[in-house]
């Protein structure tokens, strides 16, 4: 028999987010950020380490957020697109070929 006590736990949560480029500041409004000025948008948050013989350093960890409009000029300057339409991600056939085929299976327990 196991005998609870109550335990508060704390959580982080985050206030709000400041771009990293512009220096604007957005606070959560429901599922989405609100800038300053009231505009809903969303901000985009980036952490990695560096492996070994990056010119960057070694293991140095970079952490940054950039908001929709700090992120579009800087894709905007790739020479290769980084952006995929959303209907390019689905393929809708390799769907149904997945499906069609699983359908066909039968399991048994
Ligand atoms: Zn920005």
């Amino acid at each position: 028999m196991k005998i609870k006590r109550p335990k508060q736990i704390t959580y982080m949560e985050t206030e709000k987010v400041i771009c990293n480029r512009c220096g604007r500041e957005f606070n959560p409004s429901g599922d989405f950020m609100v800038c300053e000025d009231g505009e809903p948008m969303e901000v985009h948050s980036y952490e990695f380490t560096c492996g070994y013989h990056s010119k960057i350093g070694d293991m140095t960890k970079i952490e940054f957020d950039l908001c929709d409009d700090c992120l579009m000029e800087f894709i905007e300057q790739f020479q290769i697109s980084a952006m995929t339409p959303p209907e390019n991600q689905y393929d809708e056939a390799a769907v149904q070929e997945f499906w069609d085929a699983f359908g066909q299976c039968s399991f048994s327990f």
